[in-house]
């Protein structure tokens, strides 16, 4: 079925780009956002802004969530009113939201009860990627539904990977977002001893980015946002926690033995004080900060 208006559920840092990115493809776009606060910035984008929340989820033809947690992604597919009454004809929710893949996999299976279905749908590239299209995606769901999304996810993303079946783009998500809360931890301990030991950490950096210790950390975070001191990349460090706990959560879940994985978390949790949810998660790699709290 065509899709030509779409309903974005989450008007946040990622959402409202995506909005505009599905907008500026050629579809009629209405949000929603628990907060009223979204109102103004959505519409200054040209998004119109919905309060009624089961009347968006009944009217569009396609629907994109970017939630801060697997709660508040259920919360939307059970909203009363809502999605799991539906009947006019079959919805393909794309869900951005990192989130947890067991919950993935079961609301997935409540929405294809009702006819609709769910794509966990992740993202990586930021809200500068959400603004501008250029998301990468990694999908868990059934092939027919992602072709059935398509238009959509194209006008969302560069590269959209189908992962495998539901929950495989959250396991794949948590997986990269472990390897990110790694690896600013170990960048800012480098860049502590290349500082101590009298090497700028721009001129280490030079090298780390020419030679084998690079990552996406030291090739677009430091320079970005941790060296000139802005720790504005629009991601929190509370959502990054979060999805610290999650992948921590799936290792217990299947009884797996992760010693450096558990020291991430521990070191993230323990940071809470010096680097507050509210704050960017950029931050855990500043070098200039003492890693641990007096
Ligand atoms: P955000 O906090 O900026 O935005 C989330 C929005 O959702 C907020 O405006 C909030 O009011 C709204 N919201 C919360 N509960 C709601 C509900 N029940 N109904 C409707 N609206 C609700 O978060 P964000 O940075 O935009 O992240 C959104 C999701 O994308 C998260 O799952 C995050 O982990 C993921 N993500 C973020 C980034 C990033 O760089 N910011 C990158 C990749 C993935």
């Amino acid at each position: 079925m065509t899709i030509r208006s779409v309903g974005v559920i989450g008007l946040g840092n990622m959402g409202l780009g995506m909005a505009a990115s599905l907008a500026r493809a050629g579809f009629t776009v209405s949000g929603h956002d628990i907060s009223a606060a979204r109102r103004l910035p959505a519409e200054a984008a040209g998004i119109r802004f919905i309060p009624d929340l089961p009347a968006l989820l009944r009217a569009a033809d396609a629907l994109v969530f970017s939630l801060p947690y697997a709660r508040d992604v259920e919360a939307v597919v059970v909203c009363a009113g809502g999605l799991l009454e539906r009947r006019d004809r079959k919805v393909v929710v794309v869900d951005t939201s990192t989130s947890d893949p067991t919950t993935s996999r079961r609301l997935a299976q409540r929405l294809a009860e009702a006819g609709h279905a769910l794509l966990d749908a992740p993202v990586s590239g930021g809200p500068s990627g959400a603004a501008a299209g250029s998301l990468t995606m990694m999908i868990g769901g059934a092939e027919a539904d992602l072709e059935a999304a398509r238009p959509v996810l194209e006008a969302l993303a560069a590269k959209v990977v189908h992962v495998g079946p539901s929950g495989a783009g959250n396991i794949a998500k948590l997986v990269n977002n472990l390897l990110v809360a790694a690896h600013l931890i170990t960048a800012g301990e480098a860049m502590r001893l290349s500082e101590a030991a009298g090497l700028p950490a721009e001129a280490a950096l030079k090298v780390v980015n020419a030679a084998t210790g690079r990552s996406a950390v030291s090739e677009v975070m430091l320079p970005r946002w941790v060296l000139p001191g802005s720790f504005d990349s629009g991601f929190s460090a509370g959502l990054m926690r979060k999805d610290i706990r999650l992948a921590a959560a799936l290792a217990a879940e299947l009884g797996l033995d992760l010693p450096l994985a558990a020291q991430v978390e521990r070191l993230w949790r323990e940071a809470h004080d010096r680097i507050p949810d509210a704050a960017d998660f950029t931050r855990m790699a500043d070098h200039r900060q003492e890693p641990k709290d007096a």
